[in-house]
């Protein structure tokens, strides 16, 4: 019998209806804001009633190193959600939403994946509640305002050469990433060398994830940096009187959207950054909504532990005042296999050598993790061909470190096979007896805190950077921007900025090629060696598999 696909169980699922699921979290019906009968907002003025209840445990889930289609954190994030409701607990989940981008170049969506998966999937992947729309309309009716402020006159004297601000777009599309606009005469402005984005890079992504409410979001909005002008003075959005449009555009879009599991257990999916060119965790207002209503708050932060992980503690933890519980670091045998030399092609072939010299990868991972001072077992997520020889060989390597491995099979069956895991990881976060550790503290120079996280986290010799980002750098300290974290852009196939470095490279140096503030966001993104932040699509798209079925029903997202 062949395996049905993400989306052919999916759809199979039973699903309640929402008001149901919410009233699983205590959510009063006329708190709940259903776009359709299978999703709906939580509405902010409840939201604004739950600040005086105590917090649940929060778990973090991410990952080794990974292959290019995902290493599950996703699918063991629902699955780890499902399983702690299966032993009684009352447990919520709390995912990003998914991008078309990866939906229809190379990755797939963002659902989790066999029996482990929010649904409606489809909805999920696609349009979902307008929320991406919803940010990349503000982040563009910035980047207009900007335009047509120079247009009719300037009065700002923004200098056309230092606009900042670009445009985005929910699209893997490499013809956008640099180009010149206004070109066909004076009625179209003054042309200017500028480019797109994709919209889970833009600021308005990262501030919608990272306010508190909507005051504190408007506040942020009108702190962007969208130009200087030739004495280098930055120009704001609230220069622009941008702020309050931004707002009405986004208010609907700063709820958190509450939908079910496979299992029916509640999932809240809200925000979307990229973890390689982003901080890569869902909004800040879900996660503390969910620790209001839970007892148990499963999350994920993207790619592996060296970008989500290091993001999610050092920005969104930083930022908003919370602490992981406990960790759960996801390995696949096909992850360690490539991590330790195997060619994506030859993934599927048994190999337990080179899962034992990709372990070098789990192991710094593991000690990257304890670091942050929180408990982290290990979560092997089985695939189909993993043989008994390779598990054998990932858990004497994890056992060899001092920590727990639990075998997982919650994309085969569900919460059943994932309740060990689940008993653990719920003990360990009610006795985390460890302090929680930032990374650096936040009056480190700006770039001692990249050659921080290069040293320590991808265990580089060191950063290159010429006198332009480092005098760029001294500039906004010199603004008062010093004390901003930052918010590193490296491809996630490697420790190194070099995708082909696979395993646990050592030697390495991190070339950074940008740096741009996100004044309003509060970070510096600094972007290291080849990393686009606007994605292309590979030489065959998924977009190619995907249509609609004879009964209009879509087929091909995965
Ligand atoms: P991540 O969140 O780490 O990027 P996902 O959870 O989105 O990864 O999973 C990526 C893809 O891998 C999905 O299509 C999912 O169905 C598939 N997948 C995940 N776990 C398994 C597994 N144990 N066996 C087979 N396929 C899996
Ligand atoms: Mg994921």
């Amino acid at each position: 019998m062949t395996q049905p696909t993400d989306i052919e169980i999916a759809r199979a699922a039973t699903k309640h209806k929402i008001q149901a699921i919410g009233a699983r979290l205590d959510i009063p019906e006329e708190a709940l804001l259903p776009y359709g009968h299978d999703k709906a907002k939580v509405a902010q003025g409840f939201i604004d009633g739950l600040t005086d209840r105590p917090n649940g445990k929060l778990i973090l889930v991410t990952a080794i190193t990974p292959t290019p289609a995902g290493e599950g954190k996703t699918t063991t994030t629902v699955g780890l959600g499902d399983g702690l409701n299966r032993i009684g607990k009352r447990a919520a989940i709390c995912i990003r939403e998914a991008s078309l981008g990866p939906c229809f170049g190379l990755k797939g969506g963002a659902a989790g994946g066999g029996h482990a998966q929010v649904i409606p999937m489809e909805d999920m992947n696609l349009h979902f509640t307008g929320d991406f729309h919803a940010i990349t309309s503000a982040h563009n009716l910035l980047s207009a305002m900007i335009d047509n402020h120079i247009h009719w006159g300037n009065e700002l004297q923004i200098d056309q050469r230092r606009v900042v601000w670009r445009r985005v777009m929910d699209m893997n599309d490499r013809a956008l990433r640099d180009m010149v606009t206004s070109l066909g005469g004076a009625a179209n402005g003054f042309p200017r060398q500028t480019g797109f984005d994709i919209t889970v890079a833009s600021e308005v992504m990262a501030i919608l994830c990272l306010a508190d409410d909507l005051a504190d979001l408007q506040r942020r909005l009108g702190d962007i940096i969208v130009a200087y002008t030739r004495e280098k003075e930055p120009i704001r959005a609230r220069d622009l009187k941008a702020d309050g449009a931004m707002t009405v555009l986004l208010r609907d879009a700063m709820q958190p959207n509450l939908v079910q599991t496979l299992e029916n257990n509640p999932a809240f999916v809200h925000g979307g950054p990229f973890a390689n060119i982003a901080h890569g965790c869902n909004s800040v207002i879900s996660t503390r909504l969910a620790l209001k209503l839970a007892d148990y708050v499963v999350t994920e932060a993207g790619f592996g532990a060296d970008l989500g992980a290091e993001k999610f503690m050092d920005i969104k933890c930083r930022k908003a005042g919370l602490e992981p519980d406990a960790v759960v670091l996801v390995a696949t045998v096909r992850s360690l296999k490539m991590n330790g030399g195997v060619t994506k092609d030859d993934l599927s072939r048994e190999n337990p050598g080179a899962v034992q010299q990709g372990c070098a990868n789990l192991t710094r991972h593991l000690e990257n993790l304890r670091g942050f001072g929180v408990p982290v077992v290990v979560a092997i997520n089985r695939f189909t061909d993993d043989t008994d020889a390779e598990l054998d060989v990932l858990r004497q390597a994890v056992e060899a470190e001092d920590t727990e491995v639990f075998m997982c099979n919650h994309w085969a069956e569900g919460s059943s096979g994932i309740e060990a895991l689940s008993h653990r990881v719920a003990s360990l976060a009610d006795h985390r007896d460890t302090a929680f550790t930032l990374l650096y503290p936040d009056d480190m120079p700006l770039f001692e805190k990249i050659e921080t996280v290069a040293k320590r986290i991808y265990r580089a010799e060191g950063v290159d950077a010429d006198a332009r980002i480092r005098g760029q750098l001294a500039d906004w300290e010199a603004q008062g921007f010093g004390n901003l974290p930052v918010c590193m852009a490296k491809t996630q196939y490697s420790f190194s900025a070099d995708p082909a470095a696979r395993g646990a490279i050592t030697g390495h140096r991190i070339p950074v090629r940008e740096v741009r503030l996100s004044a309003g966001a509060g970070f510096v993104v600094v972007i290291c060696g080849d990393i686009m932040t606007m994605p292309g699509l590979p030489r065959s798209p998924a977009a190619e598999g995907i249509c609609l079925n004879g009964d209009n029903q879509v087929t091909g997202l995965f």
